[in-house]
């Protein structure tokens, strides 16, 4: 049963959900970490084994969007992305076991191995590509696409935004606040005074950040800024916090969520480097110091920075005090025996650069 509908009942048959995964996900403490950084308590919350081939955050809000798409009796869905998307390979892979068609509308970024692995797998789960070579001619074209389908097969798809940050897929992770407060009840970690996250779209933090309050936790979240603020500018989380506490209130009007402080939604600056998914010295250094003394694996576009964050704050002596819990959103489930023989000549020719080009110097 979802905490959400344990805490709503109310919502349970009125909010479209498809389970996709497998929860709650593990929470483990890194006694060897904490002791390094000069943390009090760490815990790792491992979202990254939520399903199996592909996990990480983005399987929380496909349950209650691919529900959504399964109730309306759609067929084919259209997400955005830039080329190594998680949240377009994660449509992909969750879409095709329903029987649902998803179309990747994807636009350049740094290169990296994980573009390559995470395209292929994209390409054995059936995604459609469509790769456009800035955002701007992206925007522009999906229009014309939609109607298109339209023309040819009497229906547009059922549109996803970037990340799964709709305020329906923001629900998956009100619900895993509530996941984690039960985790909390039980006994499996402390309450947490701090959990640290990056901030892509903003889904994940705003969800949790809802949940807490719903449960009453103390926890303050330090969501750490992955992506350029063009895309997610000031104002931006709020107004998903806003679109989401509204959405809940029209199916349980007892529902009360009061506003957080404006700054309070705003993300941690400074870690980003030279912009989305451009590896940074600090970042990679964190991405290794995880791995060497917690035998966990994050990566350069999103988790490495901010654990980095993280990583800062603990030197500077900030968390000699507090029980920190870090959100892992990275996928945990090495995927390379599915994608061992594809040839990543079926791809459309404009994504082969991908593969015939360099990755970018701190992913060597
Ligand atoms: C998409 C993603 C994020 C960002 O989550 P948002 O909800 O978009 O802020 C963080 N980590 C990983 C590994 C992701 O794939």
């Amino acid at each position: 049963m979802l905490p959400l509908f344990d805490c709503f009942p109310s919502l349970r048959n009125r909010l479209p959900h498809v389970p996709l995964g497998t929860f709650p996900t593990p929470v483990t403490e890194a006694p060897q970490l904490a002791r390094i950084l000069g943390v009090n308590e760490l815990y790792i919350k491992a979202d990254g084994f939520s399903s199996q081939p592909f996990g990480g955050n983005k399987v929380r809000k496909l349950e209650f969007i691919l529900g959504d798409v399964l109730a309306r009796g759609e067929r084919e869905v259209m997400t955005f992305g830039m080329a190594g998307s998680n949240h377009a390979l994660a449509t992909a892979v969750h879409a095709e076991k329903l029987g649902i068609t998803s179309i990747s509308m994807l636009a350049p970024q740094p290169n990296a191995h994980y573009v390559r692995h995470n395209l292929l797998l994209g390409l054995n789960s059936g995604a459609r590509f469509r790769y456009y070579p800035g955002l701007q001619r992206m925007k522009k074209r999906a229009p014309y696409l939609r109607f298109w389908r339209r023309i040819t097969r009497g229906r547009a798809p059922y549109l996803i935004p970037p990340g799964g940050s709709s305020p329906l897929g923001v629900l998956g992770f009100v619900n895993a606040a509530l996941e984690l407060h039960q985790q909390v009840q039980q006994g499996v970690m402390p309450e947490p005074d701090i959990i640290y996250l990056p901030f892509g779209t903003a889904g994940t933090f705003i969800g949790l950040l809802i949940g807490i309050i719903l449960a009453g936790l103390k926890s303050r979240i330090v969501p750490v800024r992955v992506v350029e603020p063009e895309f997610t500018p000031s104002g931006y989380a709020a107004g998903l916090f806003a679109e989401t506490a509204a959405l809940l209130r029209s199916y349980a009007p007892s529902i009360n969520i009061p506003d957080p402080e404006s700054a309070e939604l705003e993300p941690r600056e400074g870690l980003l480097g030279q912009g989305y998914a451009h590896f940074t010295p600090q970042g990679q250094a964190a991405v290794a110091l995880a791995r060497e003394s917690g035998n966990i694996a994050l990566d350069g576009t999103y988790t490495g920075k901010a654990f980095a964050a993280l990583a800062a704050d603990a030197r500077m002596g900030m968390l000699k005090k507090q029980t920190v819990l870090f959100w892992n959103t990275l996928n945990a489930h090495d995927f390379s025996p599915l994608i061992r023989d594809t040839d990543y000549k079926r791809l459309p020719a404009a994504l082969h650069g991908y593969f015939e080009g360099d990755v970018q110097p701190l992913d060597r």
